[in-house]
C-alpha cells in the first residue's frame, strides 16, 4: 500500500515537473519540449505499420503472416508500436533502467491513441506480464506494470497486478536457443483465481519470440478467458 502512494505521488511530480521544466529530449538532446523525445526524433523511430494481426511480424500489407497461419499463436492480436531496433532499442532500455518515468509516460500515450483509434471493442482488463518475485526484488520495479498502470489511467481500464503470476524463476530468455526458450517457459506462469473477465490485454515491454506472451495467453485461456490480446511496445524481428 505504502509503496502505492509513493509510486502515484511520484507519478504527479514527474508530471508536475514536466510540465513546467522542459526535459531534454533522450535522443537529440532538445531542451524545447516536456516528452522523454521530441516530436521530430519520435516521428523518426521505426514504426510499425503493416504487419501479422496475430504475432505483429512486418508483412507488406496487414493480414496473416505465414508462421501464425501454420501454428497460430494463443493470442488473438498483437499490438506492437515499432520495430525492436535502433534507436528504440536505446530507449526502451532508458525505459528499464534510467528514465522509467518519462519513458513510461510517452509509450503509454503513444499506445493509449493507437489504442483508441481501433473499431473493435477495447479489452475489459489490462494484465502486466509478471516478473518472478526473486527477479522483481532484483530489480525493485516492473516495467511492463508501470506501463500498464499508465495505461489503465489513460483508457479507463482496470489492471491486474496480482492474479498472474510467474511459478518459476525462469532463465532470462536471452541466453538461451530456439526450443530451450520454448522449454524455459512451461507452466512458467499460473492464475491465483479466475477472472471474472472474457476479454484481456496482456502488456510486455518487447515481443522477441513471442513465447512468454504465448505462455501467459494460455495460462489465461484455460482459466476461462476466451479472447487474450497482447500489447507491446516493440517488435523483435529475426533476419529483418
Ligand atoms: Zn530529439
Ligand atoms: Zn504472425
Amino acid at each position: 500500500m505504502a509503496r502505492n502512494i509513493v509510486a502515484v505521488l511520484t507519478h504527479h511530480f514527474v508530471e508536475l515537473y514536466s510540465k513546467l521544466l522542459p526535459i531534454p529530449c533522450f535522443l537529440c538532446g532538445d531542451f524545447s519540449q516536456h516528452d522523454a523525445l521530441c516530436k521530430s526524433c519520435c516521428a523518426d523511430l521505426p514504426w510499425l505499420t503493416q504487419c501479422c494481426q496475430r504475432c505483429a511480424l512486418p508483412l507488406p500489407v496487414d493480414g496473416i503472416c505465414g508462421s501464425c497461419l501454420n501454428q497460430p499463436p494463443p493470442q488473438r492480436q498483437t499490438f506492437a508500436l515499432f520495430r525492436y531496433e535502433s534507436p528504440v532499442n536505446h530507449c526502451i532500455a532508458a525505459f528499464k533502467f534510467q528514465q522509467q518515468l518519462v519513458f513510461t509516460r510517452l509509450f503509454a500515450s503513444l499506445l493509449a491513441s493507437r489504442q483508441r483509434q481501433r473499431q473493435e471493442p477495447l479489452p475489459q482488463l489490462l494484465i502486466p506480464i509478471p516478473l518472478h518475485p526473486t527477479r522483481l526484488r532484483q530489480r525493485g520495479y516492473n516495467q511492463s506494470a508501470q506501463l500498464a498502470d499508465a495505461l489503465s489511467r489513460l483508457l479507463t481500464i482496470p489492471v491486474n497486478k496480482t492474479s498472474l503470476i510467474r511459478q518459476r524463476n525462469t532463465q532470462p530468455q536471452s541466453g538461451l536457443r530456439g526450443r530451450q526458450r520454448q522449454h524455459n517457459l512451461k507452466q512458467a506462469f499460473a492464475l491465483h483465481k479466475p477472472l471474472p473477465y472474457s476479454h484481456v490485454a496482456l502488456i510486455d515491454d518487447v515481443y522477441t519470440t513471442g513465447h512468454t506472451v504465448a505462455e501467459a495467453s494460455r495460462c489465461l485461456q484455460q482459466s476461462g478467458v476466451e479472447q487474450v490480446e497482447v500489447w507491446t511496445i516493440a517488435r523483435a524481428i529475426r533476419h529483418y
